[in-house]
């Protein structure tokens, strides 16, 4: 068994454990393992081990193991699912728009009218979620709360794109039951916009630390990078 194989068993079995301490069937619950700074082959490492949805931050980084990945995934006729989940500039859309099958990080109503217009004719919708801001931290994306329901209603509008859910990215908080907190504004947030007559389905949160707090709140995707392919090496620092 390769170590991914068997990080994705232990993630699934702790997955299992959460669901069912939340009392909540495992299957409400699904697996997007994040390979941002991972090679083509940890994605196909992940892909032989049973895993289908992928996620990256950014951009240009994914579209090359996108784009890499996808002859040997037709060949093998299981499709990967894409998702991207970081921030995305005004000059990057084209990229989302027609490599990607989903875009969880939509804050701006400006980026999901390009993405509209961009998306081709020739794919399915590109599945959205907008990434709200629930701890109101001053320099982190997200659309704030009190302005959710105005882009929400502007997005769903849009021809190609189809507004699945939210996504949110809290703060690390101390303990269990204070994360919880963060995600349950979230989860707030998700049930009045579908009182509002949306029909969301798709709650993105919880990480590789914080996934049990996520699902006990009624996250419905949690995000896995580091527990899935092992750590990241730190970040780059520029010579002095
Ligand atoms: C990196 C990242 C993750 C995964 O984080 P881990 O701590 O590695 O599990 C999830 N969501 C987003 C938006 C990320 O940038």
């Amino acid at each position: 068994m390769t170590t991914i194989e068997g990080n994705l068993q232990g993630l699934r079995e702790r997955i299992a454990r959460a669901c069912a301490q939340a009392g909540r069937e495992v299957e409400e619950v699904s697996l997007l393992a994040v390979s941002k700074t991972f090679g083509p082959d940890a994605v196909r490492q992940a892909q032989a081990a049973g895993q289908r949805s992928f996620g990256e931050n950014y951009v240009q980084e994914g579209v090359e193991k996108i784009l890499a990945l996808r002859e040997s995934a037709a060949l093998q006729g299981d499709l990967i699912e894409w998702h991207c989940i970081g921030p995305v500039q005004s000059n990057k859309t084209r990229l989302v728009a027609t490599h990607f099958d989903w875009m969880q990080s939509v804050d701006r109503l400006k980026i999901a009218q390009r993405l509209s217009e961009q998306r081709p004719e020739d794919m399915p919708p590109l599945q959205v979620c907008l990434q709200v801001n629930v701890d109101g931290g001053l320099t982190k994306s997200g659309v704030a709360p009190n302005a959710l329901l105005p882009l929400a209603e502007a997005v769903a509008a849009l021809p190609r794109l189809r507004l699945r859910g939210l996504m949110c990215i809290p703060e690390p908080a101390e303990g269990f039951e204070a994360q919880q907190a963060l995600f349950l504004q979230a989860r707030g947030l998700f049930e009045r916009l579908n009182d509002d007559g949306f029909a969301l389905d798709t709650l993105s949160m919880g990480m590789s630390d914080d996934l049990e707090a996520a699902v006990a709140a009624g996250s419905t995707m949690v995000r896995v990078g580091r527990a899935v392919f092992g750590g990241r090496p730190g970040k780059v620092t520029s010579p002095a």
